[in-house]
């Protein structure tokens, strides 16, 4: 039997390629040829299905880890596709738990049908086959899932009824001068129950289950009124800076052809300038749905929306292809700030991507500062903004506004912090 390292295998006519009971470890995609699957009926062999080119077969065992339900044998030459139970599993372990569970049932009713076929085909009851322990294991695992992602979903359109949904925003610091230059508004549950529960917790239940278009909308909205009072404190303030703000948005709703026109609404309802709201959007995203994203980011660029790489190093993007999109900003993800600007060939890394970023016109900001030397470094590298918790945690609205009014003071301490430490670094050669 082939192992699953093996990635193709050529089959002559005539050979089994797994039989009835086994163990399965890969499933196979037919390029060319035919196969037979058969069961064993008694001493008969009862042929079930042909496959062909293009096909797919013996993926049943290996969603389950339960033996092989049927023999599979090369009817012509085959060349076989081999698709190993790791991938299988790493697709399967990304679904929503909804469909694995509805997967797993189907696979367990199909089973249960074969079974009943059999019996009656030999004219008496087949006693009852029980799945293996890891089988019933992984099923109650898959419920289990499914369950609590329904309760969430559930608990969720709730909350979003309910207005339960708040945000806290994050300053973005202007590396040259100090000064806030915006803010990134990021959502929050206040549970009745659970206090505040962070996005981490339920965006992925919003994304696949469609509930994220109302959670945009929402925070668009909020987060344009909300500016619309933060700029007020600063001109009250006597300051100077034009304060904007970034939401982030996922591909679904690059996908829906009204969200530019909300959006649109929402800029008239809170008399916001457009370039004051900047769209933050993944690489991976950009990279994965390039043409509905191209299409939608081209309609915002119109209206005159700025637009964020975030999460920038994160996820391949080619570079061939970046220039396409009509962006403004790169946010350089905070996992090369904590983890590389200690090393010497981190730091290469980060200053490539601030002059790649330059290079192609846009302002960049760093994620994720933590310490005194992470913002020294990239000041030297000639960043543009900064975030993290060196300058502010998320805060919530009112504290947003004491940021506006206060923050003088917190910056020239920050910045004294990091001006000794590059002179230090400096000194030190
Ligand atoms: P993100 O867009 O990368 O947002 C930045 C996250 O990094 C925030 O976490 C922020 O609190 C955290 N962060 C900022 N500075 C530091 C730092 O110095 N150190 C560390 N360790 N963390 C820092 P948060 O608020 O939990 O958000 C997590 C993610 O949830 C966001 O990552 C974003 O992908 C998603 N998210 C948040 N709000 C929304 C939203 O309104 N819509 C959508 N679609 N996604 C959202
Ligand atoms: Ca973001
Ligand atoms: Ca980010």
């Amino acid at each position: 039997m082939p192992t699953t390292d093996e990635y193709r295998r050529t089959i002559p006519a005539g050979t089994v390629i797994f039989h009835e009971g086994e163990t399965g470890n890969c499933a196979y995609v037919i390029e060319r040829g035919t196969v037979e699957i058969s069961t064993q009926v008694g001493s008969e062999k009862m042929v079930i299905a042909r496959r062909v080119a293009g096909e797919i077969f013996g993926e049943m065992a290996v969603v389950d880890n339960r033996p092989r339900s049927a023999t599979v044998t090369a009817v012509t030459e085959c060349e076989l596709l081999i698709l190993s139970a790791e991938q299988l599993h790493a697709r399967l372990k990304r679904l929503d738990p909804v469909l694995r569970m509805v997967l797993t049932v189907i696979l367990e009713r199909f089973r249960d049908t074969m079974q009943r076929f059999k019996s009656e085909a030999i004219g008496n009851l087949i006693p009852y086959q029980p799945a293996s322990t890891q089988g019933i294991e992984s099923q109650l695992q898959a419920h289990k899932e499914a369950i609590e992602r329904l309760e969430l979903e559930q608990s969720l359109k709730k909350a979003i009824a309910r207005k339960e949904l708040v945000l806290h925003y994050q300053p973005l610091i202007c590396c040259k001068t100090g000064r806030i230059k915006s803010f990134e508004a990021l959502v929050r549950w206040q549970h009745p129950n659970h206090g505040m529960v962070p996005p981490g917790a339920f965006i992925a239940a919003a994304e696949q289950s469609g509930l994220i278009c109302d959670i945009s909308r929402y925070v668009i909205d909020k987060a344009c009124e909300s500016l619309t009072m933060l700029r007020a404190e600063a001109q009250a303030m006597g300051t100077t800076e034009d304060l904007s703000i970034s939401v982030n948005v996922t591909a679904r709703e690059f996908a829906d052809e009204a969200f530019v026109d909300y959006i649109t609404s929402c800029l008239e309802r809170h008399n916001t300038a457009p370039h004051s709201l900047a769209l933050e959007i993944t690489e991976s995203m950009l990279m994965k749905n390039a043409e509905v994203t191209l299409r939608t980011l081209k309609r915002c660029r119109d209206i005159g929306l700025s637009i964020s790489i975030d999460d920038f190093g994160t996820g391949y993007s080619s570079f061939s292809h970046l220039h396409r999109f009509p962006v403004n900003t790169l946010k350089i993800d905070r996992s090369f700030v904590a983890e590389n600007l200690g090393e010497a060939s981190g730091k290469e890394m980060v200053r490539a991507m601030i002059a790649l970023g330059h290079g192609l016109g846009l302002e960049v900001v760093a994620e994720g500062i933590e310490h005194p030397h992470q913002a020294s470094v990239l000041q030297l590298f000639g960043c543009d903004y900064f975030q993290g918790y060196l300058f502010s945690k998320p805060v919530s609205f009112d504290a947003a506004m004491a940021l506006v009014r206060e923050w003088r003071g917190d910056e020239e301490q920050a910045f004294q912090v990091a001006n000794n430490l590059r002179q230090s670094i400096r000194a030190a050669g």
